[in-house]
C-alpha cells in the first residue's frame, strides 16, 4: 500500500495541489475571495477551471458534475464530458462558466410546489468552500442547488447561510472579550455513522430490503443482541476487508475515516470521521454514505442505512458532534485554564443550553423522519424528548452559580471573583450518559437523536442558527453594558435559572423521565409527522428569516416535502408488505397446508394418527386468513390515506392508521414464518440474514 498520508486525498483538488497547480496570484486572488465571502470573477474562474480540468484529466478523469444536494437527502450528479468539437475531433476542455453555473432540470427535484414544470429551470452553483474531487472517472464540482427566482432547492445552501449567521453573532461576541484576532468562527461536525451488512445475495431475495432498506416482516431469531457479544467484538475478515477497503476510498477523497467497530446489534457497524468544518462535514458524511454502499456490495453485502433494519435488535442512527472554532484554532467549547477563558466558554455553553431549550421543537423536527419513528422514544435511541446532558461537574458548578453560591469541589477563595472561577476538569468525565438526546461530551455537544440516513446538513442548520440567535441577543445586552464583568454574570446566572428545566442528567430511557419532563413543561412530540407540521410556525419563520438562513417561501417548501416525504415512504412500505403477503406469503402458507392436508388424508386412509398435520393445518389456515384479512384492511388504510388533500392531515392518517394496519399484518405473517420449514419460506429469515457474514 501506498504511504497514507501520500495516499490521503489523492483524488481531492485541495489547497495545496491549489497551491502546486495555480498561478501564484490567482491563488492569492481566491483565497481572498474564500476568505472574504466575495463572489469570484469570471477571470479567476477560467483559470482554476482549467487547472481543475488538467488536474483531473491527469488522474484519468473523462467527465465533470456539479455534484449537489437535492431535498431528497442523497446527492444528484449529471456528468458531462470535458469534449468541445474541433474540426472533425474534439479537445478536453472545461471554462469558468461551466465551473460556476449548471443548469440542470429542476423539475423532478423535490422543491414542495416551488418549481412548477413548466419553469423548471434549476441552477447549481459553485461552493469553493467545500473542495472538488474526482469518483469513476469524474471530477465532482460540490454545489449549491437554486431556482430561476433564488430560493434555495437543496440541504447545503441554507447550511451555508447558517454558517455565516453564527458567524457574524459568534464573533461580536468574542470582540467583547477582547479577541480581535479572531476572523472567523467555523461551526464543527464529526458525524458518526452506524450501518448494518448482510449478504448481498440474501439481499436480493428480500423485496421488502430491496425497496425499502428495512425488513417489514421477520419472526424472531433465537438470538439476537441480548449477549452484547458484537459490540466492539472481533471483525469478521470479510467485514474487516470491507472496512480496510472503505477506509482507503474514503482516504483518497480526503475523508477523514479514523474509528471503525462493531456495533450493538448483530451485523452492526460504525464509522466516526475526524472533526472538520459543518459544511465539508455534510459532504464526507454523504459520500461516507455512498461509499459504504457501493464498496459492501463490492464485497459481495449489501450496506443498509435505514433507521431500523431489524425489528428486535438496535437500529442505526447518527450521532452529530457539534462545536465551533475560530480561525486561530481555538474551540470555543474547550473549558478553559484561566477564569477569563472560563467566562467566555461558559457564556457560550449557556448559550447552547438556551438555545436547545428555547428551540427543542426545532431540534425534534429536524430528527424526524418515518424511519427514525421507529428509534426515538424506543428502548434504544433518545427519546423524543429533547433534553441535555452536562454531566454531574459541570451542572454543580452552573447550579452555584445561579444560586450565587459556593460550589463545593473548588476552593472557596476562588468564589469571590463570581463567574470567573470556572475550574480545570477532566473532558473525558463528562460523557457517562448514553441516553441523552444531547450531550455535553467534554468540549463538544453530541446530538444523538438523528437516524442514520439523514443528511447532516438540515440538524446543523438549526443548530447553527439556534446559537446564532442567543449570541445576538446575549451581544445585544452586552455590547450595551457599562460593566461588562457585572452584566456578564448577570446574563450567565439569568440564563441558567430560565433554561434550566432543559438539563438532565439522569436516564432518558426510563418511564418516570417521561413523566418529569412533562411537569418541567418539555415538549414530547413521539410522532414525525405531528413534528414536522411545525416547522412553519410563526415563532421559526421569524428565526430562520431573521437570520438569512430560510425564506419564508422555502421554509413552507420545505415542510410541504418533509411531509409528501414522510407520507410516501409509509405508502411504499405498505404496498411492499402487501405485494409480498399476495405473491409469495399467502401462497407459501398454503403450499405447505396443501402439503399438510395430503399428508393427513393420506395417513388417515392407511389408519395413521393425522393429528399433527391436522393441528398444523388447521392453525396455518387460520393464519393465511389472518393475513388475507389484514391485507384488506391495510390495502383500505392505503386507499382512504388518498383521500386527505391537506398534507399534516394525511401524514397523521399515515402515522394512526396506516402504520398500525402493517403492525397487524405483519403480527399475523410473523405467527406463521416459524411454522413453515424455512426452505418452503419465500424469504430468508432473520437470523440468516442477521448472522450471514460468518467468515
Ligand atoms: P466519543 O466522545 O463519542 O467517545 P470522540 O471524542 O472520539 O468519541 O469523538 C466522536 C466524534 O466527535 C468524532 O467524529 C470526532 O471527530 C468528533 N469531534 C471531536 N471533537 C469535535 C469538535 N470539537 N467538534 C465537532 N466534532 C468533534
Ligand atoms: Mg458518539
Amino acid at each position: 500500500m501506498e504511504k497514507l498520508p501520500e495516499m490521503f486525498g489523492t483524488n481531492v483538488f485541495g489547497d495545496s495541489v491549489m497551491q502546486k497547480r495555480l498561478p501564484h496570484d490567482t491563488y492569492k486572488a481566491f483565497k481572498r475571495t474564500l476568505a472574504q465571502g466575495e463572489s469570484l470573477t469570471r477571470e479567476i474562474a477560467d483559470v482554476v477551471a482549467s487547472a481543475m480540468k488538467d488536474w483531473a484529466v491527469e488522474k484519468g478523469a473523462t467527465h465533470y458534475t456539479h455534484w449537489f444536494q437535492p431535498m431528497t437527502g442523497i446527492t444528484a450528479e449529471k456528468h458531462d464530458a470535458f469534449i468541445s468539437p474541433v474540426g472533425d475531433g474534439v479537445i478536453m476542455e472545461f471554462s469558468g462558466k461551466e465551473l460556476i453555473r449548471g443548469e440542470p432540470d429542476a423539475s423532478s427535484f423535490p422543491s414542495g410546489g416551488i418549481r412548477a414544470t413548466f419553469e423548471a429551470r434549476g441552477y447549481t452553483a459553485w461552493d469553493p468552500t467545500s473542495y472538488a474531487f474526482i469518483k469513476d472517472a469524474t471530477l465532482c464540482i460540490p454545489t449549491a442547488f437554486c431556482s430561476y427566482t433564488g430560493e434555495a432547492l437543496d440541504k447545503k445552501t441554507p447550511l451555508l447561510r447558517s454558517m455565516q449567521a453564527l458567524n457574524a453573532q459568534a464573533i461580536r461576541i468574542l470582540k467583547l472579550f477582547g479577541n480581535d484576532a479572531v476572523k472567523r468562527v467555523i461551526p464543527t461536525v464529526g458525524a458518526e455513522q452506524e450501518y448494518f451488512l448482510v449478504d448481498l445475495d440474501l439481499f436480493k431475495r428480500r423485496p421488502d430490503l430491496i425497496y425499502t432498506g428495512r425488513t417489514l416482516f421477520g419472526a424472531q431469531p433465537p438470538k439476537g443482541q441480548e449477549l452484547d457479544d458484537h459490540y466492539f467484538g472481533v471483525l469478521k475478515p470479510r467485514v474487516s476487508a470491507f472496512m480496510k477497503d472503505l477506509d482507503l476510498e474514503l482516504w483518497k477523497l480526503g475523508v477523514p475515516a479514523k474509528t471503525e467497530h462493531n456495533e450493538a446489534a448483530p451485523a452492526q457497524h460504525e464509522l466516526a470521521p475526524i472533526f472538520t468544518s459543518a459544511n465539508i462535514a455534510t459532504d464526507h458524511n454523504q459520500l461516507t454514505m455512498e461509499m459504504m454502499k457501493k464498496i459492501a456490495s463490492r464485497h459481495g453485502m449489501a450496506c443498509l442505512l435505514s433507521e431500523k433494519p431489524f425489528n428486535g435488535v438496535n437500529g442505526s442512527g447518527k450521532h452529530n458532534n457539534w462545536s465551533m472554532c475560530t480561525d486561530t484554532g481555538v474551540n470555543l467549547l474547550e473549558p478553559g485554564a484561566s477564569p477569563i477563558e472560563n467566562a467566555q466558554f461558559l457564556l457560550f455553553l449557556t448559550a447552547v443550553i438556551r438555545a436547545v431549550d428555547e428551540h427543542q421543537d426545532l431540534l425534534r423536527i429536524c430528527a424526524a423522519s418515518a424511519g427514525n419513528d421507529h428509534r426515538l422514544g424506543g428502548n434504544e435511541a433518545p427519546p423524543a424528548i429533547i433534553s441535555m446532558f452536562l454531566g454531574d461537574e459541570l451542572t454543580g458548578i452552573l447550579s452555584a452559580l445561579e444560586k450565587e453560591d459556593e460550589y463545593s469541589g473548588i476552593p472557596k477563595r476562588e468564589m469571590n471573583i463570581g463567574v470567573n472561577f470556572m475550574p480545570r476538569f477532566p473532558s473525558d468525565n463528562t460523557d457517562r450518559n448514553r441516553t441523552s438526546p444531547f450531550a455535553f461530551t467534554g468540549n463538544k455537544f453530541e446530538f444523538r437523536m438523528l437516524g442514520s440516513s439523514f443528511s447532516v446538513a438540515g440538524p446543523n442548520t438549526v443548530l447553527n442558527t439556534i446559537v446564532a440567535d442567543v449570541l445576538e441577543d446575549f451581544a445585544n445586552e452586552l455590547e450595551k453594558a457599562r460593566n461588562f464583568t457585572g452584566a456578564l454574570n448577570t446574563l450567565i446566572r439569568d440564563t441558567i435559572r430560565e433554561h434550566k428545566r432543559i438539563i438532565f442528567n439522569g436516564n432518558n430511557y426510563s418511564r418516570e423521565w417521561v413523566d418529569e419532563a412533562r411537569e418541567r413543561g418539555l415538549l414530547d412530540w413521539p410522532s414525525s409527522a405531528e413534528a414536522i407540521a411545525h416547522f412553519t410556525d410563526e415563532k421559526n419563520i421569524r428565526l430562520f428569516t431573521r437570520h438569512g438562513v430560510y425564506t419564508e417561501v422555502e421554509m413552507k417548501s420545505r415542510r410541504e416535502i418533509m411531509l409528501e416525504t414522510y407520507c410516501k415512504i409509509l405508502r411504499i412500505e405498505a404496498l411492499t408488505m402487501l405485494d409480498m403477503a399476495s405473491r409469495d406469503i399467502i401462497p407459501g402458507i398454503l403450499n405447505y397446508s396443501a402439503k399438510l392436508a395430503g399428508d393427513a388424508s393420506i395417513k388417515a386412509q392407511i389408519g395413521i394418527d393425522d393429528s399433527l398435520e391436522r393441528k398444523l393445518c388447521a392453525r396455518l389456515s387460520k393464519l393465511s386468513s389472518c393475513v388475507d384479512e389484514k391485507s384488506d384492511s391495510l390495502r383500505l388504510a392505503v386507499e382512504s390515506a388518498n383521500e386527505y388533500t391537506v398534507l399534516e392531515e394525511k401524514a397523521k392518517f399515515y402515522r394512526e392508521r396506516v402504520f398500525a394496519a402493517m403492525n397487524e399484518l405483519r403480527e399475523c405473517v410473523d405467527m406463521a414464518e416459524p411454522l413453515v420449514p424455512a426452505k418452503l419460506w419465500p424469504y430468508p429469515n432473520y437470523g440468516s440474514l442477521l448472522f450471514s457474514i460468518s467468515d
